[in-house]
């Protein structure tokens, strides 16, 4: 076999990227594209589905040519994406009927409000692993059909498809031919069961949604179909699927139940594989499917911190203490300790497990002899304690202790917040040597599904650890600081309601 390379696509929120990754798990070749963002209303954000294809399909282009390959070259495609981004379109053109309404949209925010109050929450949390949120793919979908006009009678005829960005991109690809999604985009729609692994015709018929307009639900690892020969100089297939949080948990490796990594970007996304049976959380967690590879079904507990790298970014732009965000690094270290001063970054709210939209940011200890070292040292301790509060919640969840956190994502760069992290878990912090966790993930299940790799030990083996931080520091102290940040945390909260 001379198909030497796997292709792997990110479509993101804010542009598409296309990788080409060898056998050794090397990055040959990178093109990266933004697009436009829209956005109508207050709180509504649109893409445009076709500046998407195009965007995607010409870096795919272009990164095989930098990489001076062909489609020949190419064991496989693999496909990531921005989760939940939904797209209607006609089966006969393939023109989108609307915008692709993007995951961080809020117009059927009330609608959801009303779904709380119907007392729909247990139902849906026990089927889906969800909350009732405007984020998931089912009440942006029950929006189209409800305001483009004839679109419900269309999509009653069949007319229509829907499908997140993973089956739009696998559609194009394929000319019409293929119309399919994978469990963990699926997992994302709030339509989907994910005990049973099929859509639910109960929260079918709650969001009025017509079956015919689903995509056929595949797992994350097999040879789905071929992308038309017309693009990309020949026919490659299409073999790997997942949505980006469940690829970057795929891309670390943590593939035995417990193991889990951190994705420390503006906001902080952190992922545990559950094992084969879905752990419907009560505290503030979400259950979603990990991943399918052949029969073989991984459950995983996601919590979302919204202020990561966002906290950082905050002392740079917000109050101009930082020159740059590495900086954050060597004011930290310049200080013993952060003088006393704890930092809740609730900058847009708090997210799991305290959920609490109404947080706002708030400074405490500060004295004469705070300075901005002090700050910045305690800045990179919130974003530990956060990641800490939900890793928690998830060990509780699991009944284990975690064993290792793997890191990824801009913000892991910093030496002195992984080592911080270690302490606070009390566990190992391992960041891999090649960080693009999300876009190997995508290309490993694209080579497994292929016989590009033949197991996963064999891509382990390839896969190089950077530098892992053990825990170290005095276990009271750090009690301690855990302590001092709780108390933080609860005088943070309800603030903006009181204004
Ligand atoms: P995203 O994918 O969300 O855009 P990235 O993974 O590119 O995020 O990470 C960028 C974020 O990481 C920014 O919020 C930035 O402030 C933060 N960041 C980058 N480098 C560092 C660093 N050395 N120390 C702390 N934060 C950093």
């Amino acid at each position: 076999m001379n198909r030497t390379c796997i292709l792997a696509l990110d479509q993101g929120t804010t542009s598409s990227r296309a990788i080409v990754v060898d056998r050794e798990c090397r990055i040959k070749a990178i093109s990266q594209k933004g697009f436009r963002q829209f956005f109508p209303h207050a709180g509504w954000v649109e893409h445009d589905p076709n500046e998407i294809w195009a965007s995607q399909s010409g870096v795919a282009a272009e990164a095989l040519a930098a990489a001076d390959l062909t489609a020949a070259d190419i064991a496989a495609i693999g496909i990531t994406n921005q989760r939940e981004t939904t797209i209607i379109w006609d089966r006969k053109t393939s023109s989108p009927i609307y915008n692709a309404i993007v995951w961080q949209d809020r117009r059927t925010a009330d609608y959801c409000e009303r779904l709380k109050t119907d007392g729909l929450e247990k139902m849906i949390r026990d089927k889906t692993g969800l909350v009732i949120d405007a984020y998931f793919s089912a009440t942006k979908i029950k929006w189209i059909l409800d305001n483009v006009p004839h679109a419900r009678e269309r999509a009653m005829r069949g007319e229509l498809c829907f499908g997140n960005i993973d089956s739009w991109l696998v559609w194009k690809f394929t000319r019409g031919k293929t119309h399919i999604t994978d469990v963990t985009n699926a997992s994302r729609t709030m339509l989907f069961n994910i005990h049973t692994l099929k859509w639910d015709d109960d929260l079918l018929r709650l969001f009025d949604i017509p079956p015919s307009i689903l995509p056929d639900v595949r797992s994350s690892s097999e040879h789905y179909t071929d992308t038309a020969p017309s693009f990309l100089s020949g026919r490659i297939p299409i073999a790997g699927i997942a949505g980006d949080q469940q690829a970057a948990l795929f891309g670390q490796l943590c593939t035995q139940p417990g193991t889990a990594k951190t994705t420390y970007g503006t906001g902080c996304f952190v992922m545990m594989n559950a094992g084969d049976t879905p752990a419907i959380s009560h505290n503030g967690l979400l259950s979603t499917v990990a991943w399918q590879i052949g029969g073989r079904v991984a459950y995983a507990l996601e919590g979302s911190v919204f202020a990561g790298g966002a906290t950082i970014q905050w002392l740079r732009d917000g109050i101009g203490i930082l020159r740059n965000a590495s900086e954050s690094k060597t004011l930290a270290l310049s200080v013993p300790d952060s003088g006393g001063v704890c930092f809740v970054p609730a900058l847009t709210g708090l997210g799991a497990p305290y959920w609490d939209p109404y947080a706002r940011g708030t400074l405490f200890g500060i004295t004469r002899g705070t300075g901005i070292a002090h700050i910045a040292r305690a800045a990179l301790e919130a974003i530990a304690y956060q990641v800490y509060d939900v890793i928690r919640a998830m060990e509780n969840e699991m009944g284990t202790p975690l064993q290792e956190l793997r890191v990824d994502g801009g913000a892991s760069a910093n030496d002195f917040l992984m080592q911080f992290q270690a302490d606070l878990n009390r566990t190992r912090v391992v960041r891999p040597e090649n960080m693009e966790s999300t876009v190997l993930g995508a290309a490993f299940l694209a080579g497994l599904a292929t016989g590009y790799w033949k197991d996963e030990q064999e891509i382990a083996n390839g896969r190089l650890i950077g530098r892992s931080f053990e825990p170290q520091g005095d276990p009271d102290t750090i009690q301690h600081g855990i302590d001092r940040w709780h108390e933080a945390v609860r005088r943070s909260q309800g603030w903006a309601e009181q204004e």
